[in-house]
């Protein structure tokens, strides 16, 4: 058996360790993803405000694939072939190759659409981006640059979230923008700092989640309410729902629901784009292009989820994929960002123009970990012949996270929230849709030690050295 994961991030990785685990005596694992190394996002938002190097949060893939046993082909995905169970990959080096597998996984992460907002994105120079090494590297060059001027006491702008209508991962924005506004504290120049936090989420700390909230000493605590104040006692200007539509030198232009559009002058913006589909193709044996079959209109692919048109008030937790699998394959997997959500968790909402503005579906990497998990247990069920045991919607996921908001172990701070599940299951807890004896909401100093703990703990993990198995995803 051959089993050949495309993308060796957050779910494609897991997947792999997991599978080293379950079927390594049975089958060949294969793991085919450009630029020989992890990346663990979760701390770019620091090397970003310069408070960590690039390098501590990337490690070469090759080394861990040697010491498990997995092949390891530095290169990318452009083509699968369902019905003959291969892919066409481009290696880095500029060669073609073609890989049969019995099994596939598609754990390829993001397309980082940023032509879809004109003017948007490192390459164009107007706004920065903390969404790979490379450009959180640029946006910490960038960043420290506005940190001259201020020293030089030139007032400057700076403006945070995202760029594009339809974007998703604000936690990742949001963190970004709570630790630039600790380091500009730090370094004594945030008088001088216009600071603006811009997001096409309905409401603060809605996360493209539809929020968090829960129930502590009888009182209902929600994450709007608490990271409204925090935003107010930091002096941020608060933007939301805002969908960015153009960005200029100097000015980003955003449509706000209620509102006419305007045009915002800045110094320094990082705006996070819209997320798509990797762009791969899909053809038939005599050629066909059956890419539209097996993906959804955002590229995504489509899975076992209901993706039956319904009004938000009708959406529900059955809606979620189980299985991560395709409906016309059952050998091919897309855990993690890879798989097309059914719908949104947020509400969406409209500009006077008619503009869309909505915070999508965020794939965390918890979430994406336990989807990896899941998908290498049910090959290996799978490969032995067996049902498939292990399902896990995202209506049943919990998910914890850390969210930063200053890293310094005496100063610094995080937000811990847990979600129980990610996505509310109205049948299962009528009132809230998640179990608040569960979900979690709590802000302060030990966040701050938990965050780089958890950077540790997960970089000596997913390297796979002693012990990986019994840390959680
Ligand atoms: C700045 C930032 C901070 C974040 N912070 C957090 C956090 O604190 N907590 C949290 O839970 N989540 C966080 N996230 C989200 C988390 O990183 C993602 O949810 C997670 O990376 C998704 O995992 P994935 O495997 O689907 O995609 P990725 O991790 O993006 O992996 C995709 C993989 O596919 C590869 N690939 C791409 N194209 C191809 C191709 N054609 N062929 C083969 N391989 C390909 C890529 O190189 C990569 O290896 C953050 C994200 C960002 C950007």
């Amino acid at each position: 058996m051959k089993i050949v994961i495309l993308g060796a991030g957050f779910a494609g990785h897991t997947a792999a360790l997991h599978l080293v685990k379950l079927v390594k005596h049975n089958a060949e694992i294969i793991v085919i993803s450009p630029k020989n190394r992890f990346t663990w996002f979760p701390s770019l938002v620091w090397v970003g405000t310069d408070t960590m190097s690039a390098d501590s949060c990337i490690f070469e893939l090759a080394k861990v694939y040697e010491k498990l046993g997995i092949k390891y082909i530095e290169g990318k995905a452009t083509t699968i072939w369902p019905y003959k169970q291969s892919v066409d990959i481009e290696l880095d080096n500029g060669k073609l190759e073609s890989v049969n597998y019995d099994y596939l996984i598609n754990g390829t992460g993001p397309y980082l659409n940023f032509e879809g907002t004109p003017g948007l994105g490192p390459a164009t120079g107007n706004s920065y981006s903390i969404c790979t090494v490379e450009h959180t590297a640029e946006t910490r060059s960038n960043y420290l640059k506005i940190i001259q001027a201020l020293k030089r006491g030139q007032k400057q702008t700076i403006v945070i979230g995202v760029g594009h209508p339809l974007a998703t991962c604000e936690g990742a924005a949001f963190e970004y923008l709570m630790n630039v506004d600790f380091d500009l504290r730090k370094k004594g120049v945030r008088d001088l700092v216009s600071l603006k936090w811009l997001s096409n989420e309905p409401e603060v700390a809605d996360f493209g989640v539809d929020g968090v909230e829960t129930i502590k000493r009888g009182t209902l605590i929600s994450g709007a309410s608490t990271f409204r104040a925090l935003l107010d006692k930091h002096d941020i200007k608060i933007i939301l729902p805002a969908g960015v539509t153009k960005v200029e030198p100097g000015l980003i232009h955003y449509e706000q629901v209620g509102e006419d559009p305007v045009a915002l002058k800045y110094d320094f913006a990082m705006l996070i784009p819209q997320f798509r589909g990797i762009p791969l193709k899909y053809l038939a044996d005599d050629g066909t292009n059956i890419t539209a079959q097996m993906t959804q209109s955002n590229g995504f692919m489509t899975v076992d989820a209901d993706y039956t048109p319904k009004k938000y008030e009708n959406f529900c937790g059955n809606d979620w994929p189980e299985f991560y699998v395709s409906p016309k394959f059952p050998n091919i997997y897309a855990p993690g960002i890879a798989f097309a959500p059914p719908h949104s968790l947020s509400k969406p909402k409209q500009s006077n123009n008619g503009l869309v503005i909505l915070a999508t579906t965020p794939r965390t990497g918890m979430a994406s970990g336990i989807m990896g998990r899941t998908v290498a247990q049910n090959i290996a069920c799978q490969i032995t012949g067996q049902k498939f045991e292990h399902g896990e919607r995202l209506s049943q996921m919990p998910a914890a996270c850390i969210a930063s908001t200053g890293n310094d172990l005496w100063y610094g701070a995080a937000a811990s929230i847990v979600m129980a599940p990610v996505a509310r299951d109205y049948k299962r807890y009528p009132k809230y849709g998640r179990d608040l004896n569960i979900s979690d909401l709590d802000y302060g100093l030990a966040g701050a030690w938990t965050k780089r703990l958890l950077h540790h703990v997960f970089m000596w993990k997913l390297q796979a050295k002693p012990g990986w198995e019994i840390i959680p995803e």
